[in-house]
Protein backbone atom coordinates (compact mmCIF):
# COMPACT_ATOMS: atom_id res chain seq x y z
CA UNK A 1 0.00 0.00 0.00
CA UNK A 2 1.33 3.40 -0.98
CA UNK A 3 2.06 5.33 2.12
CA UNK A 4 1.63 9.03 3.41
CA UNK A 5 3.93 9.20 5.22
CA UNK A 6 6.64 12.66 4.37
CA UNK A 7 9.39 12.12 6.31
CA UNK A 8 11.72 15.24 5.86
CA UNK A 9 10.67 18.42 6.95
CA UNK A 10 13.16 21.30 6.08
CA UNK A 11 14.42 23.98 8.55
CA UNK A 12 11.45 26.74 6.99
CA UNK A 13 8.64 24.57 6.75
CA UNK A 14 6.24 24.46 9.68
CA UNK A 15 6.21 21.24 12.05
CA UNK A 16 2.85 21.30 13.40
CA UNK A 17 0.10 23.46 11.48
CA UNK A 18 -3.63 23.71 13.30
CA UNK A 19 -5.76 25.27 11.59
CA UNK A 20 -9.30 26.70 12.87
CA UNK A 21 -10.00 23.39 14.45
CA UNK A 22 -13.32 22.95 17.27
CA UNK A 23 -13.33 19.85 19.02
CA UNK A 24 -16.97 19.68 21.17
CA UNK A 25 -18.08 16.59 23.55
CA UNK A 26 -21.56 15.57 23.93
CA UNK A 27 -22.78 19.18 23.56
CA UNK A 28 -19.52 21.03 25.11
CA UNK A 29 -17.75 23.06 22.69
CA UNK A 30 -14.21 22.58 24.08
CA UNK A 31 -12.00 24.11 20.81
CA UNK A 32 -13.84 26.66 19.33
CA UNK A 33 -11.80 27.66 16.68
CA UNK A 34 -7.94 27.49 17.20
CA UNK A 35 -5.11 28.33 15.09
CA UNK A 36 -1.71 27.79 15.44
CA UNK A 37 1.37 27.26 13.15
CA UNK A 38 5.05 25.64 15.25
CA UNK A 39 7.79 25.99 13.11
CA UNK A 40 11.02 23.52 13.45
CA UNK A 41 13.11 23.79 16.39
CA UNK A 42 10.69 25.96 18.66
CA UNK A 43 9.09 25.49 21.87
CA UNK A 44 5.67 26.09 22.40
CA UNK A 45 4.16 26.35 25.86
CA UNK A 46 0.27 26.19 25.59
CA UNK A 47 -1.16 27.55 29.20
CA UNK A 48 -4.90 27.38 30.12
CA UNK A 49 -6.82 26.49 33.13
CA UNK A 50 -7.91 23.16 33.88
CA UNK A 51 -10.23 21.72 31.36
CA UNK A 52 -9.95 24.39 28.71
CA UNK A 53 -8.75 21.87 26.40
CA UNK A 54 -5.35 21.35 26.19
CA UNK A 55 -4.94 17.57 26.31
CA UNK A 56 -7.57 17.47 24.16
CA UNK A 57 -5.35 19.33 21.51
CA UNK A 58 -2.19 17.14 21.80
CA UNK A 59 -4.24 14.09 21.54
CA UNK A 60 -5.74 15.58 17.98
CA UNK A 61 -1.38 15.61 17.26
CA UNK A 62 -1.60 12.21 17.57
CA UNK A 63 -4.07 11.25 16.02
CA UNK A 64 -5.95 10.36 19.58
CA UNK A 65 -8.74 12.50 18.76
CA UNK A 66 -10.36 14.05 15.71
CA UNK A 67 -11.31 17.59 14.85
CA UNK A 68 -15.05 18.24 14.28
CA UNK A 69 -14.17 21.05 11.87
CA UNK A 70 -10.77 22.48 10.45
CA UNK A 71 -7.30 21.02 9.91
CA UNK A 72 -4.53 19.59 11.71
CA UNK A 73 -1.06 19.28 9.80
CA UNK A 74 1.90 17.60 11.34
CA UNK A 75 4.84 16.97 9.84
CA UNK A 76 3.66 17.44 6.45
CA UNK A 77 0.92 15.02 7.02
CA UNK A 78 -3.13 15.78 7.44
CA UNK A 79 -3.68 13.72 10.40
CA UNK A 80 -7.40 12.96 9.34
CA UNK A 81 -6.45 11.45 6.18
CA UNK A 82 -4.11 8.44 7.79
CA UNK A 83 -5.24 5.43 8.39
CA UNK A 84 -4.06 3.22 11.78
CA UNK A 85 -0.79 1.97 10.12
CA UNK A 86 0.15 5.63 8.93
CA UNK A 87 -0.85 7.24 12.03
CA UNK A 88 1.31 4.56 13.86
CA UNK A 89 4.36 5.73 11.39
CA UNK A 90 4.29 8.72 12.25
CA UNK A 91 3.71 8.60 15.97
CA UNK A 92 6.75 6.70 15.93
CA UNK A 93 8.48 10.81 15.22
CA UNK A 94 6.79 11.77 18.10
CA UNK A 95 7.75 11.88 21.35
CA UNK A 96 4.66 11.96 24.23
CA UNK A 97 5.53 12.58 27.97
CA UNK A 98 2.59 12.03 29.80
CA UNK A 99 1.62 13.47 33.12
CA UNK A 100 2.67 10.43 34.80
CA UNK A 101 5.72 9.08 33.59
CA UNK A 102 4.79 5.07 33.83
CA UNK A 103 7.73 3.16 33.82
CA UNK A 104 7.33 -0.66 34.18
CA UNK A 105 8.23 -1.69 37.67
CA UNK A 106 9.56 -4.97 37.08
CA UNK A 107 11.99 -3.63 34.15
CA UNK A 108 15.70 -2.38 34.82
CA UNK A 109 16.27 1.16 34.01
CA UNK A 110 18.39 0.05 30.38
CA UNK A 111 14.79 -2.53 29.89
CA UNK A 112 12.31 0.88 30.51
CA UNK A 113 14.56 2.77 27.82
CA UNK A 114 15.24 0.22 25.58
CA UNK A 115 11.72 -0.62 25.64
CA UNK A 116 10.40 0.97 22.49
CA UNK A 117 13.29 -0.04 20.27
CA UNK A 118 12.68 -3.73 21.49
CA UNK A 119 8.82 -3.88 20.85
CA UNK A 120 9.49 -2.51 17.73
CA UNK A 121 10.24 -5.44 15.29
CA UNK A 122 11.22 -2.51 12.60
CA UNK A 123 14.58 -2.07 14.48
CA UNK A 124 16.79 -4.72 13.87
CA UNK A 125 19.55 -3.80 16.64
CA UNK A 126 22.00 -5.72 18.49
CA UNK A 127 22.61 -5.99 21.98
CA UNK A 128 25.50 -3.70 21.95
CA UNK A 129 23.84 -1.04 19.55
CA UNK A 130 20.81 -0.72 21.75
CA UNK A 131 22.71 -0.44 25.27
CA UNK A 132 24.96 2.53 23.05
CA UNK A 133 21.18 3.57 22.46
CA UNK A 134 20.27 3.74 25.81
CA UNK A 135 23.28 5.18 27.31
CA UNK A 136 23.14 8.22 24.49
CA UNK A 137 19.20 8.79 25.88
CA UNK A 138 20.44 8.46 29.48
CA UNK A 139 23.36 10.96 28.45
CA UNK A 140 20.84 13.36 27.23
CA UNK A 141 18.73 13.69 30.73
CA UNK A 142 21.96 13.09 33.08
CA UNK A 143 21.68 9.58 34.58
CA UNK A 144 23.20 7.62 33.29
CA UNK A 145 24.93 6.06 36.21
CA UNK A 146 21.06 4.51 36.82
CA UNK A 147 21.19 1.97 33.60
CA UNK A 148 21.07 -1.04 36.51
CA UNK A 149 18.79 0.37 38.95
CA UNK A 150 15.19 -0.53 39.26
CA UNK A 151 12.10 2.35 38.75
CA UNK A 152 12.23 1.97 42.31
CA UNK A 153 15.22 3.39 43.28
CA UNK A 154 14.43 6.42 41.34
CA UNK A 155 13.15 9.65 42.68
CA UNK A 156 9.45 11.09 41.35
CA UNK A 157 11.96 13.63 38.82
CA UNK A 158 14.40 11.18 37.90
CA UNK A 159 11.69 8.50 36.73
CA UNK A 160 10.46 11.58 34.76
CA UNK A 161 13.66 11.80 32.94
CA UNK A 162 13.54 8.04 33.20
CA UNK A 163 10.41 8.62 31.18
CA UNK A 164 11.57 11.51 28.54
CA UNK A 165 14.96 9.22 27.68
CA UNK A 166 12.85 6.43 26.62
CA UNK A 167 11.25 8.66 24.38
CA UNK A 168 14.04 10.13 23.54
CA UNK A 169 15.81 6.82 22.33
CA UNK A 170 13.28 6.98 19.00
CA UNK A 171 14.88 10.24 18.06
CA UNK A 172 11.47 12.23 17.90
CA UNK A 173 11.11 15.28 15.53
CA UNK A 174 8.00 16.13 17.58
CA UNK A 175 8.30 16.09 21.98
CA UNK A 176 4.52 16.81 23.66
CA UNK A 177 5.04 17.21 27.33
CA UNK A 178 1.96 16.96 29.45
CA UNK A 179 2.26 19.15 32.21
CA UNK A 180 5.83 18.19 33.08
CA UNK A 181 6.45 19.83 35.89
CA UNK A 182 2.91 18.85 37.93
CA UNK A 183 3.82 17.06 41.07
CA UNK A 184 7.41 18.25 41.28
CA UNK A 185 8.72 20.21 43.68
CA UNK A 186 10.21 23.67 42.47
CA UNK A 187 13.77 22.41 42.88
CA UNK A 188 13.15 19.03 40.55
CA UNK A 189 10.77 21.26 38.33
CA UNK A 190 13.33 23.37 37.41
CA UNK A 191 15.63 20.27 36.46
CA UNK A 192 13.08 19.04 33.96
CA UNK A 193 12.86 22.68 32.56
CA UNK A 194 16.29 22.76 32.10
CA UNK A 195 16.33 19.31 30.68
CA UNK A 196 13.49 20.48 28.36
CA UNK A 197 15.63 22.91 26.77
CA UNK A 198 18.30 20.91 26.62
CA UNK A 199 16.25 17.93 24.53
CA UNK A 200 15.87 21.07 22.32
CA UNK A 201 18.94 22.00 21.33
CA UNK A 202 20.33 18.06 21.67
CA UNK A 203 18.25 16.83 19.09
CA UNK A 204 16.70 20.11 17.08
CA UNK A 205 13.15 18.89 18.21
CA UNK A 206 9.89 21.03 18.01
CA UNK A 207 8.23 20.70 21.56
CA UNK A 208 4.64 21.83 22.70
CA UNK A 209 4.44 21.90 26.38
CA UNK A 210 1.19 21.93 27.86
CA UNK A 211 1.24 23.39 31.64
CA UNK A 212 -0.23 25.78 33.89
CA UNK A 213 3.21 26.28 35.60
CA UNK A 214 4.06 29.70 34.36
CA UNK A 215 8.08 29.10 35.58
CA UNK A 216 7.82 26.07 33.12
CA UNK A 217 6.64 27.81 30.48
CA UNK A 218 8.69 31.25 31.16
CA UNK A 219 11.77 28.98 31.26
CA UNK A 220 11.57 26.42 28.34
CA UNK A 221 9.68 28.37 25.54
CA UNK A 222 10.35 30.37 22.35
CA UNK A 223 6.56 31.32 22.30
CA UNK A 224 3.77 30.54 24.75
CA UNK A 225 -0.31 30.28 23.30
CA UNK A 226 -3.03 31.20 26.32
CA UNK A 227 -5.82 28.81 25.55
CA UNK A 228 -8.73 30.94 26.68
CA UNK A 229 -12.60 30.04 25.81
CA UNK A 230 -11.77 27.66 23.16
CA UNK A 231 -9.48 29.34 21.26
CA UNK A 232 -5.72 30.53 21.47
CA UNK A 233 -6.34 34.28 22.76
CA UNK A 234 -2.76 35.62 22.91
CA UNK A 235 0.43 33.69 21.29
CA UNK A 236 3.84 35.44 21.61
CA UNK A 237 6.45 35.09 23.73
CA UNK A 238 6.02 35.14 27.33
CA UNK A 239 6.77 38.55 28.08
CA UNK A 240 4.72 39.96 25.25
CA UNK A 241 2.04 37.78 25.94
CA UNK A 242 1.72 39.05 29.50
CA UNK A 243 2.44 42.34 29.47
CA UNK A 244 -1.16 43.04 28.76
CA UNK A 245 -4.29 44.57 30.23
CA UNK A 246 -6.45 41.64 29.16
CA UNK A 247 -7.86 40.88 32.82
CA UNK A 248 -8.58 37.30 32.04
CA UNK A 249 -5.00 37.00 31.31
CA UNK A 250 -3.92 38.99 33.71
CA UNK A 251 -6.06 36.49 36.68
CA UNK A 252 -4.35 33.48 34.85
CA UNK A 253 -1.01 35.08 36.05
CA UNK A 254 -1.91 35.67 39.17
CA UNK A 255 -3.07 32.92 40.53
CA UNK A 256 -0.71 30.61 38.44
CA UNK A 257 2.81 32.01 39.32
CA UNK A 258 4.79 30.03 41.54
CA UNK A 259 8.27 31.66 42.25
P1 LIG B 1 -6.93 20.22 30.11
O1 LIG B 1 -6.82 21.60 29.56
O2 LIG B 1 -7.02 20.25 31.61
O3 LIG B 1 -5.88 19.30 29.61
P2 LIG B 1 -8.66 18.47 28.61
O4 LIG B 1 -8.14 18.81 27.28
O5 LIG B 1 -8.23 17.17 29.19
O6 LIG B 1 -8.35 19.66 29.62
O7 LIG B 1 -10.25 18.44 28.59
C1 LIG B 1 -11.05 19.52 28.16
C2 LIG B 1 -12.51 19.18 28.35
O8 LIG B 1 -12.88 18.16 27.44
C3 LIG B 1 -12.85 18.66 29.73
O9 LIG B 1 -14.11 19.18 30.10
C4 LIG B 1 -12.91 17.17 29.53
O10 LIG B 1 -13.80 16.58 30.45
C5 LIG B 1 -13.43 17.03 28.11
N1 LIG B 1 -12.95 15.81 27.46
C6 LIG B 1 -11.68 15.54 27.14
N2 LIG B 1 -11.57 14.36 26.50
C7 LIG B 1 -12.83 13.85 26.44
C8 LIG B 1 -13.39 12.65 25.88
N3 LIG B 1 -12.62 11.74 25.27
N4 LIG B 1 -14.73 12.48 25.98
C9 LIG B 1 -15.51 13.43 26.57
N5 LIG B 1 -15.04 14.56 27.10
C10 LIG B 1 -13.72 14.79 27.04
MG1 LIG C 1 -4.60 17.97 30.61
Amino acid sequence: METKIITNVSNSEPVIVINDVYKSFDGLDVLKGINLTITKGENVAVLGKSGSGKSVTIKMLVGLLKPDHGDVIVLGNDITSLNEKELNLLRMRIGFSFQSSALYDSMSIKQNIAFPLTMNSKTKLNKNEITKAVEEALDAVGLRDKIDEMPSDLSGGQRKRIGIARTLILHPEIMLYDEPTSGLDPITSSEINKLIKDVQQLYNTTSIIITHDLTCARETSNRVAMLLDGKFTSVGTFDEVFKTEDEQIKNFYHYNFIQ
